[in-house]
């Protein structure tokens, strides 16, 4: 096969359903948005669905007041109020579960399938912050010198910004605004301007839930680092969480010095994903496809460059390539739809670019390598074989569906290769043999281990990156110590 190609898109698989897009609109008709503003557009039609606010970096700050004057009196609540409101809001979220996933789906993209899924894993997180705000997280020891005892405490570390991004526009919010309120924290929550809704309806159960109004305020802007300028060297913000690309993330790291900010980085991903000869070939392809196509490829934990061992390669490429060419591309709310549009035209270009480029380095293109005639980004699933380790497909983050294949031949081979950047967030192993399973988890330098399996998040699992992945974690008790200080007392004794 050759490229590039342009194929028909199938009007029906491209229009979506009808009444699941009215119900969309009619949630984003009551979110009271102002008719002028930063424009959204549904990425499967390239309609403009809604504008939301600009907010200047004075207007940033105004909000940032308004979260810390409403800070102090959270922090004293107690934490079985706290987790009682959260528990509210969880069960708010759950029962408009139809409106969110429609929602995500129209702002982003996803299939309404993923974006039900979403809503799950995103609501787990305000769940799990219920439960843990009342867990006690302080202790007490005598000094083992005796003569005094220390008291330790948990306190709140204080108004946290946080910045969300695109692919996940439920999930990353709640994921960092439940913990922060469970710890006692206010919030200025950031979403991205390409899929704002989400934050805005989730904030608005929260308001409905009786989380004070004042403590969660959205801010939405054109212009990302004024906003960061002002607001994370205002001497009143304490945390900043930042989900987003590594190269954001060093600047935001450069400014939170200033200030000697908390801050937690959830950055880019190269994840490796490894296939063993002795691997189960239909789990290995259903994992592949899982950790590949999930969100169309728009994950920051996909599997970036895949790895297959030199016995099993040629039937797992065949099966692979047969899978996602049976996957049709489409709108979200399309019958039957498993991969929907990429977020913007840039992504769709890069796509183009980085398939071309293998081709022309050597790679064989198995299925796919298409572009779509009509509205809408789309991009067919794609699978690349034999791509050279040089080529740039093969060692940048592509968040998009390309499967870019390369081949091994021995353990120590497989994972010295894996290991080969700069970045370290997900790792993913398909063997039949736990020993291997584990020897090669432990080999690898990421922050989360997929085995035999492509979907390894989730909220009760300590999240995160190592490298130039990230800082810190989300999700589980280590994300609520993430909004916490540690303090001691010590008391003297007779
Ligand atoms: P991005 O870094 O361009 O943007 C992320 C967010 O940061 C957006 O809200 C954006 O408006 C904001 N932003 C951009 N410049 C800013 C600035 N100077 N100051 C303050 N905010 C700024 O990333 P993206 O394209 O939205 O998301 C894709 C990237 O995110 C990928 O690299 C992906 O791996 C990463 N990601 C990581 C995780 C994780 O948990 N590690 C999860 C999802 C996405």
């Amino acid at each position: 096969m050759t490229s590039p190609l342009t194929v028909r898109q199938e009007s029906e698989l491209l229009a979506g359903s009808a009444s699941a897009i009215a119900l969309a609109d009619s949630v984003i008709a009551g979110l009271g948005l102002p008719a002028d503003g930063i424009p959204v557009h549904d990425p499967a039609t390239g309609q403009r669905i809604a504008s939301v606010p600009d907010v200047s970096a004075a207007g940033a700050v105004a909000e940032l007041a308004i979260a810390d004057a409403a800070g102090a009196a959270w922090a004293r609540t107690t934490a079985r109020h706290r987790a009682s409101l959260l528990s509210r809001w969880y069960e708010l979220i759950v029962e408009h579960t139809e409106e969110i996933a429609h929602l995500i789906t129209r702002e982003m993209g996803k299939t309404l399938a993923e974006a039900r899924g979403e809503v799950k894993y995103g609501s787990d997180f305000v769940r799990l912050y219920a439960e843990e705000a009342v867990r006690p997280g302080g202790g007490f020891r005598d000094v083992p010198d005796g003569g005094s005892s220390l008291l330790i405490k948990r306190s709140p570390v204080g108004l946290a910004v946080l910045i969300t991004p695109w692919n996940f526009p439920l999930a990353m919010a709640t994921r960092k605004i439940a913990p922060a309120l469970a710890a006692g924290c206010p919030v200025v929550v950031k979403p991205a301007t390409l899929t704002p809704l989400t934050t805005y309806f989730v904030v608005e159960l929260a308001r409905r839930a009786g989380i004070p109004a004042e403590l969660v305020r959205v801010v939405t802007t054109s212009n990302a680092g004024d906003f960061s300028d002002a607001v994370l060297r205002d001497p009143r913000t304490r945390k900043v969480s930042f989900t987003g690309s590594t190269p954001v993330g060093k600047q935001l790291l450069r400014i939170a010095s200033d200030g000697v900010l908390r801050t937690s980085m959830e950055l880019g991903g190269n994840g490796p994903l490894l296939v063993f000869d002795d691997a189960d070939l239909e789990r290995a392809v259903d994992g592949v496809f899982a950790a590949k196509l999930r969100n169309g490829g728009q994950s920051c934990i996909a599997a970036n460059r895949i790895y297959v061992q030199d016995g099993i390669a040629d039937a797992f490429v065949e099966a692979f390539a047969e899978r996602l060419s049976a996957s049709p591309v489409g709108n979200g709310f399309g019958e039957g739809v498993a991969v929907g549009p990429l977020i913007d035209e840039r992504a769709v270009r890069e796509m183009r670019a980085l398939t071309d480029e293998a081709i022309a380095d050597g790679a064989e293109l198995r299925t796919g390598g298409a572009t779509y005639e009509g509205p809408g980004q789309f991009f067919a699933p794609t699978v690349l074989d034999r791509v050279p380790a040089e080529s740039r497909v093969a060692n940048v983050e592509i968040f998009g569906p390309i499967a870019a294949i390369q081949r091994f031949s021995s353990e120590e081979e497989g994972i010295a290769r894996a290991n080969d950047t700069e970045f370290g967030l997900a790792g993913y192993v398909f063997t039949e043999n736990l020993d291997r399973a584990l020897n090669v988890a432990d080999a690898l330098e990421t922050g989360l281990v997929g085995i035999n399996q492509g979907v390894p998040s989730n909220a009760a699992a300590p999240f995160g990156g190592v490298k130039q992945s990230g800082l810190g974690r989300e999700g589980s008790a280590e994300g609520l110590e993430e909004y916490q200080n540690v303090r001691f007392y010590n008391v003297a004794r007779r």
